[in-house]
Formats: structure tokens, C-alpha cells, sequence
């Protein structure tokens, strides 16, 4: 361990006061106050020192200081250039020997290169954003391993679902393509500055060992995928109709072919069906 002094709530407003900055709900810029919380969160990811980090959305720094309190080095990509700018600062006072941390001032959702070939993600994520930032990461980094982030409940419960859930979608699918994803407890909306009007939870997931399927078979996947849950409530042969032969009939004879019911919903396959619509749909052209 290396003797990193986290920040209090205190600590939060005197920064915040400095660079007067006044969190935004446009950047979802809730700052987690409690030093118990970031440790607990960077358990849950079990990481060790030796390890790169990528984190998203640094902020003022909680979460990163008690990452690299493991002696972890971290890879920290945050949008606001204030908050950029300040905390390679706030790590030095706060005890982290130089070269530990690398500040990236850069939009997460179109960043493609991060310092250090990070395997383990760590984030408070940016709540409006979360989804999409998370799919960005584990399509563009492969060398991701595995990872916990904080999100809205809803979002986590989502990501973490199974066929037949009510909540089950399109992210839950798209998500899973990537590796196995579990809800890891949840988080006290009092432990953020300011306290937002929602309940959060973790998050954690292991990217698989092989991938779901190609490149290509990905893209066919999530298109089929997006097409079931935009008429969620339409049976698959009509849902799909368009992209499969162009008829009812016809898209009934390749969900057919690859074993799924054509009267069912987007809501009933697993992620294996999906994939095996997909790989019909390239083999009838
Ligand atoms: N990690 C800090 C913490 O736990 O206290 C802050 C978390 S706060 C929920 C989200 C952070 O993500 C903010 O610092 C915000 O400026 C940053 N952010 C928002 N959108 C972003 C984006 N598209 N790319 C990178 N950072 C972003």
C-alpha cells in the first residue's frame, strides 16, 4: 500500500471553492465525499499494486486517490479541463510518488488511445453518458480485463439482466457480448456532492476469454439486437422483417433456420441467439 491521504467532504468543497467549479448535471458530476465508499469500490475490483487502472471521469480525485493508495498506477481520462488541470496537483500533495498517475483531458465516449495499456477499469461513471461510454471502452480496449464502475441503479440493474426480465434490452445484450456482468452492491445516494435524486450500485464484470463471435458478426448482432427492442412489444418475424428478406414470411424462414421461434420476442433470446439470427442472416445473404 502506498500512504495516500484520501479526501473528506471537506476537502471536496475546499477544491470544488478553488477552482470554482460548481458540479454540472450536463457532465453528471456528482463527487463521492466518503473515503469508505471509493476503498469499497476498489475492493470490489480487487485490485493490486502493479496493475494499471484506467478510471473514467476523475473528477476532483476520491476515487483516484484510493486507487492508487493500492500502489496501482491509474490512467485517469476526465472532460473538464479545470478538473484535468488540478489533479496530477491534488495526487502529489496527497502522497502519490511521481508517475503513478496520467491525467488525459479527453472526451471518453471517442478516446482511443490510453497511457500505460490499462486491464482493469475503475469509475464513478458520468450517469447520462454511462452506457455508451462503457460499450466505447470494452469495444475499443480490449486488453480490458476486467472492472467495476458505480452507476445509476436502473443502469446496473439493466446491464446485469437476463433473457426474460422486464428490464432486460438492448444494453443488457450488448453488454454481454463482451463477458459476464454482476450487480456488487449499492451505493448511498448521501455519499455524493451534490446528492443526486437517484440510488446507485456497482457493478462488476469479467471481459470472456474468447469473444462472442467476429467483427463483423458483432455489428450484424447489435444491429438485430436494436431492431428487436426499438418494437419490443412486435413478434421477432415482424420486428425483423426488414432486415431479413424483407418479409414476415421470409424472415420467418432464417429465424427458423437458426432455431429461434419467430413468433417470440427480442425480450426471450440470449445473447447466443442473437448471435445465431445473425450468422442466418449473413449465410441467406
Ligand atoms: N470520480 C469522481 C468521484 O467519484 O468523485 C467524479 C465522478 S462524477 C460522477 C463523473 C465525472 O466524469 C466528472 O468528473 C465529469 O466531469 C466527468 N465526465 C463527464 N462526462 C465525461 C466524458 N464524456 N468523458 C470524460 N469524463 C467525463
Amino acid at each position: 500500500m502506498t500512504p495516500v491521504r484520501l479526501l473528506g467532504a471537506a476537502d471536496i468543497r475546499t477544491l470544488a471553492a478553488e477552482l470554482d467549479v460548481t458540479p454540472t448535471k450536463k457532465l453528471g458530476q456528482n463527487f463521492v465525499v466518503d473515503a469508505n465508499t471509493v476503498r469499497k469500490i476498489v475492493q470490489t475490483a480487487r485490485v493490486t499494486g502493479g496493475e494499471r487502472v484506467v478510471e473514467i471521469g476523475p473528477g476532483l480525485g476520491s476515487l483516484t486517490l484510493a486507487i492508487l493508495e493500492t500502489g496501482a498506477r491509474v490512467s485517469a481520462v476526465e472532460i473538464d479541463p479545470r478538473l484535468a488541470a488540478r489533479l496530477p496537483q491534488t495526487a502529489a500533495e496527497r502522497g502519490v510518488p511521481d508517475g503513478h498517475l496520467e491525467v488525459v483531458l479527453h472526451d471518453a465516449m471517442t478516446v482511443e488511445e490510453l497511457p500505460g495499456d490499462p486491464t482493469v477499469l475503475v469509475a464513478n461513471l458520468p450517469y447520462n453518458v454511462s452506457v455508451p461510454v462503457l460499450l466505447h471502452f470494452m469495444r475499443t480496449f480490449p486488453r480490458l480485463e476486467r472492472g467495476v464502475v458505480m452507476v445509476q441503479a436502473e443502469v446496473g440493474e439493466r446491464l446485469a439482466a437476463g433473457p426474460g426480465s422486464k428490464i432486460y434490452g438492448a444494453p443488457s445484450l450488448k453488454a454481454a457480448w463482451y463477458g459476464a456482468w454482476r450487480l456488487a452492491g449499492t451505493v448511498s445516494r448521501h455519499v455524493f456532492w451534490p446528492v443526486p435524486n437517484v440510488d446507485s450500485v456497482l457493478v462488476a464484470f469479467e471481459r470472456a476469454e474468447t469473444p462472442a463471435g467476429t467483427l463483423k458478426e458483432r455489428e450484424r448482432t447489435f444491429r438485430l439486437i436494436d431492431l428487436a427492442f426499438q418494437q419490443r412489444r412486435k413478434m421477432l418475424r415482424q420486428a425483423l422483417a426488414g432486415a431479413l428478406g424483407g418479409s414476415a414470411a421470409r424472415a420467418s424462414e432464417i429465424l427458423e433456420s437458426a432455431g429461434v421461434a419467430p413468433t417470440a420476442r427480442g425480450e426471450s433470446l440470449s445473447l447466443a441467439d442473437f448471435l445465431a439470427v445473425a450468422r442466418a442472416q449473413a449465410a441467406h445473404g
